[in-house]
């Protein structure tokens, strides 16, 4: 498959090479290195929008940015090509900086018309500051001399070109490498990505940052290549422009922003010719008669879901030849057909084409024979540190409150290095909060927790991961979109060590992290029995595999303390017999684990020592056949106004699931 992509590309690139000569007429070369700039911005908006979720509609304001910087440079200081490009990518990125703060708070919507206010400023600001950027008059600009010639545009259609091939491989190595994981990371699931040692707020503005500086080239290119820029040409309608490129084309695709740059360029165009709008129309309507077509035959549509985008169509077509002058209906019809697009192609041109792949794929992977978890040894256990009778965590007097309810009151808990401790209680009593607490999701009002020697209160999440507790979450929090074997990589990331130049060189030190982190992650999976599945996207496995690859994704910390929450929830008493033998694996490999489980007969029977949590407070504490009898426990399960859930069916009848079934 690489290999087909990349003659595919290198075919592509000789097309690319030879339309100057293709094309007699410069209108059209002109498109096209419009195109190539946009494409540009949209590979690295792709990084913010795509992967890493943050919706821009400010990207307009950083190819402002992009574009006068590199104006300036060139005409104020009469500095060559070669030294304005790169300044202006460092200030636009500069620019990205500042945007990320508000989204290290917001998301979303906020967020959308956080960025379009940026946008909107800067427009002011390069319109007020008349002493620098000529204000609304615009600014001249001359195309780049390169030893004393100065570059026709012809020429400069292959700088471009080259633009556009190096940060198509630039963005691609980037998306690749461990920050590209860290960025997709981030939308699948933050506080997870945080969990893994992932620092949100910083790859946050790092994706900012990176997506800016393209932003930045773009903007830089576009004014050599008008040679007149001015600051109506960057308002609002570019943010939609460049968003809707992006949605157009298919995120998370670099072939899909140069599609989507190309439809948003050259639409317009069509448009403005009624002849060529025509033949359009018709075109249209094939691809629509084939795709319905072949919908129907393969009955994935219905006749009664296509009659109604069918009836619009023809109404369309009756309306497009019937209308005289086409230049009053031009933006009408643009946005209706955008509209079409993205109502009909909710993934975008390269999603719908892709589909059939991705079935493909998964359809392949489901005929694949599950493995088991097989024996393998995860990472040379350390003796010394294993055997060891001192507390591996203490939390002291530890107050979490949440508006008047206090759901810890003052929990005092110790943890043996190297044991099972269970930590058990009604729903609702805190077993999760404490998670929370340890893990420095929540930061506690109250109380210290000291985890191998050092205070963890107060510390961020990804801090407390790298320093040794991984977790997993009650509600499964995966990286869906991601594979199976990335979702192990993310926690990887902090093996780490080389920058991005490495990284954008793909120096041979990168590619040999790569591979040791891949084989790593790969001898994870072979232990978890997950192997198989390694390409799947995490969001499309049985939900048993997803809580056994959170548990795998966990120990790809390497950590000394695994907290897991309720990890056999939802599965059959097959999988939980393998889950047991997991964790005792794991804790063979040297780890403390502390389980929140509501499987009785698992806790009981895996757990050195049980903690017993009721309405925030500890009520007991032993070893589980001590605490099973206590009666403070009985009564809590008992008499507590929480309601059990139904115990899943034991694989050995007879074996009690909740404590007071043995009691009663
Ligand atoms: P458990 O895991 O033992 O079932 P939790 O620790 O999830 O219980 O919850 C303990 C109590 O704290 C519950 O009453 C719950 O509603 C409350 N709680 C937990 N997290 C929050 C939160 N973020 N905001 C408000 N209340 C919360
Ligand atoms: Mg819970």
């Amino acid at each position: 498959m690489r290999n087909v992509q990349l003659i595919f590309g290198c075919l592509l690139l000789v097309l690319a090479a030879a339309l100057p000569q293709a094309f007699q007429n410069p209108y059209y070369l002109h498109l096209v290195v419009v195109i190539g700039i946009y494409a540009v911005l949209l590979f690295g908006m792709d990084i913010l929008v795509g992967y890493t979720g943050e919706v821009s509609l400010g990207h307009a304001g950083l190819f402002a940015v992009g574009a006068y910087t590199a104006g300036l440079i060139s005409t104020k200081l009469g500095l060559p090509f070669y030294a304005a490009v790169p300044a202006a990518m460092a200030v636009t990125a500069v620019f990205g900086g500042l945007l990320a703060f508000p989204a290290l708070r917001v998301t979303g919507p906020y967020l959308a018309m956080v960025t379009l206010a940026f946008s909107t400023i800067i427009m002011i600001l390069i319109n007020e500051m008349d002493f620098l950027t000529n204000g609304p008059q615009g600014l001249q600009v001359q195309k780049p001399v390169f030893f004393d010639h100065r570059l026709t545009s012809e020429e400069f259609y292959y700088v471009v070109l080259a633009a556009v091939v190096l940060s198509f491989i630039a963005v691609t190595r980037i998306l690749r490498s461990p920050l590209g994981r860290a960025f997709e990371a981030l939308r699948g699931s933050p506080v997870a990505a945080d969990c893994m040692g992932v620092n949100v707020y910083r790859y946050k503005v790092l994706a900012f940052v990176i997506s800016a500086t393209f932003a930045g080239l773009a903007g830089s290119l576009f004014s050599y290549s008008e040679e007149y820029i001015a600051p109506n040409g960057f308002g609002f309608e570019l943010n939609v422009l460049f968003l809707l490129a992006l949605i157009l084309g298919g995120k998370k695709s670099r072939v899909g922003a140069i599609l989507g740059a190309s439809v948003v360029v050259l639409l317009p165009n069509w448009l403005s010719d009624l002849a060529l709008f025509h033949s359009l129309v018709v075109g249209l309507v094939v691809i629509v008669a084939l795709a319905v077509g072949a919908g129907l035959v393969r009955k994935r549509f219905t006749p009664r879901q296509v009659a109604l985008p069918c009836l619009a169509l023809a109404v369309f077509v009756v309306f497009a030849f019937n209308i005289t002058d086409i230049t009053e209906q031009r933006l009408t019809i643009f946005g209706l057909m955008m509209l079409a697009v993205i109502y009909y192609l909710p993934n975008g041109v390269m999603g719908f084409l892709k589909a059939p792949f991705v079935r493909l794929k998964a359809d392949q992977s489901a005929a694949t024979n599950l493995s088991k978890p097989r024996a393998v040894a995860l990472w040379e256990t350390d003796k010394s540190a294993q055997s060891s009778s001192e507390p591996l965590f203490m939390a002291k007097d530890i107050v979490m409150q949440f508006g008047g309810l206090k759901a810890l009151n003052k929990v005092t808990l110790s943890i043996t290095s190297g044991s099972i401790h269970g930590l058990i209680g009604p729903n609702g009593s805190g077993k999760s909060t404490m998670m929370n607490v340890i893990t420095g999701i929540y930061v506690p009002i109250a109380g210290a927790a000291v985890f191998d020697g050092h205070s963890i209160v107060g510390r961020p999440p990804s801090k407390i991961a790298l320093g040794g507790i991984a977790r997993t979450f009650q509600n499964v929090q995966l990286f869906g979109e991601m594979s199976v074997l990335e979702n192990v990589l993310v926690a990887f990331n902090h093996t780490f060590h080389r920058g991005l130049p490495a990284i954008l060189l793909n120096l041979p030190g990168y590619r040999t992290e790569q591979q040791a982190a891949k084989d790593k992650a790969l001898n994870i999976l072979d232990f978890m029995g997950l192997k198989s599945l390694r390409d799947e996207e995490a969001r499309n496995l049985p939900y048993g595999k997803q809580r056994l690859l959170e548990i795998g994704r966990a120990l790809a910390l390497k950590p000394r303390m695994l907290l897991l929450d309720e990890p056999a929830a939802g599965l059959t008493a097959p999988d939980i017999a393998d889950l047991v033998q997991i964790i005792k694996k794991i804790r063979d490999h040297g780890v403390t684990v502390v389980l929140i489980e509501h499987h009785m007969d698992m806790v009981m029977s895996i757990c050195d020592t049980v903690t017993v949590l009721d309405f925030g407070q500890k009520i007991a504490e032993g070893k589980p056949a001590v605490v099973q009898s206590d009666p403070r426990v009985i009564e809590a399960y008992l008499g507590g106004s929480a309601v059990e859930p139904e115990p899943e069916p034991s694989s050995e009848p007879g074996v009690p699931h909740v404590l007071i079934q043995k009691e009663a």
